[in-house]
């Protein structure tokens, strides 16, 4: 690995942060029993996995800690969310709405479910890439027991009204309730917003909530999932008794401690960093636009995570752009990690509606706590030749000169 790289894909995964690792250094190797022993080696453990429960639970303003479960990623802790509640709740209902913008982790879980007798709503979302509640409302059924809608997306950064969802869910629940029918559950994918911008879960009215640690530089390999109180769930994983039945295997205490101990932080530091970030984010993007001829911001302009810029260059490939400036010592993303090595467009900006000649040329540059103003400077002194030198080889910019 060239040692001098620049960063710039934070959405991808964080470095894990000293802190979070000296709170997990005695979970690997003193403390290092079974959460699930009566022992005094299990009882200490046992302490380490509680604590941190009651950390995450204040970080997202649950009621009470059990309300929050450990899981091993972001992935797991959606897959839980649809397969649970859906299987759960089948017996009142087989509909489920999402949008067309979901990670993979919800968009491929809810496809899935198409096998299990589930139908399923994809919404379409507007040009800036946010989701309508009033669509979310228009689509709502007799049968529908579940909507999966994103807190903000990972490769344009669009953060949606999921609160004003909640209202609307909400609204149809009390109606439901006073007729005697069972209520739609809501569950939104935060795994790129924890530790970015506020999360309530109460204020935003969903059932249920994912997080991954290793977005807000905590240990890969832990997630975690809120599922309110009274919620009718069951179990993805069956085995022993851990985290109140619903997810058997012994507790990974070290990450978990760690996991809470990167949230709080980025919790702490959240509104000054973000302001940081975004200073630079808008330096990297008018400095790009002011540069380089052709290219376009894809995603809301201000409905957007401070550290996130997806950017489309037309005429070249995001994934040469992507080649080029990695020899330059600059890592960027074409969209997610999960999509590269296909040389589809993105899901998301096709979403948008992006022509798929732009979508093909876009670049994602996610920002974090190691970016400097140095490393902008770096940047838009290094894109423009780059871009510049790959237009000259592309057929398609001499049919199109500007
Ligand atoms: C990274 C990511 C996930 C997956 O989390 P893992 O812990 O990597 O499995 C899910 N949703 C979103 C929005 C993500 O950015």
């Amino acid at each position: 690995m060239n040692k001098k790289s620049i960063y710039l894909d934070y959405n991808a995964t964080t470095p894990l942060r000293a802190e979070p690792l000296d709170a997990m250094r005695p979970y690997l190797s003193d403390v290092f029993g079974n959460a699930s022993s009566m022992h005094v080696f299990g009882q200490q453990a046992r302490k380490g996995l509680e604590d941190a429960r009651q950390a995450v639970a204040r970080c997202v303003n649950a009621q009470k800690p059990g309300e929050i479960i450990f899981t091993g990623c972001g992935t797991e802790s959606d897959n839980m969310a649809i397969k649970s509640v859906a299987r759960a709740n089948k017996a009142r209902g087989n509909h489920i709405i999402t949008s067309s913008i979901e990670h993979h982790a919800v968009l491929a879980t809810c496809e899935y479910m198409r096998s299990e007798g589930f139908q399923v709503t994809v919404l379409p979302v507007d040009s800036s890439g946010r989701v309508s509640p009033l669509e979310v409302k228009r689509n709502i059924q007799p049968s529908t027991i579940l909507v999966s809608i994103m807190h903000a997306n990972n490769e344009v950064g669009v953060i949606q009204p999921v609160a004003e969802i909640g209202k609307i869910i909400a609204g149809e629940n009390d109606s439901r309730a006073a007729a005697g029918r069972g209520q739609v559950l809501f569950h939104t994918d935060a795994v790129q917003t924890a530790g970015k911008i506020p999360i309530d879960v109460q204020a935003m009215g969903v059932d249920l909530l994912s997080l991954s640690a290793h977005k807000f530089y905590g240990p890969k390999g832990v997630g975690a999932l809120y599922i309110k109180r009274g919620t009718v769930i069951e179990p993805l994983l069956h085995g022993g008794h851990h985290e109140a039945n619903l997810r058997a295997g012994t507790e990974n205490v070290a990450g978990i401690v760690g996991m809470a101990a990167a949230l709080e932080l980025a919790v702490a530091e959240q509104q000054a960093e973000q302001a940081r970030l975004l200073a630079l984010r808008q330096k990297l993007e008018n400095g790009i636009m002011s540069s380089i001829p052709s290219v376009y911001v894809n995603g809301h302009s201000l409905e957007r995570l401070a550290g996130t810029l997806s950017v489309s260059f037309e005429f070249i490939e995001g994934e040469s752009l992507l080649l080029s400036l990695d020899l330059k010592g600059i890592a960027a993303s074409t969209g997610s990690a999960c999509a590269s090595g296909t040389s589809e467009p993105s899901h998301v900006l096709s979403a948008m509606g992006v022509p798929p000649e732009c979508a093909q040329g876009a670049l994602r540059f996610s920002l974090g706590r190691g970016t400097t103003e140095k490393d902008i400077d770096y940047v838009l002194e290094t894109l423009p030749p780059v871009v510049d030198r790959l237009r000259r080889m592309s057929p398609l910019w001499k049919q199109n000169p500007v």
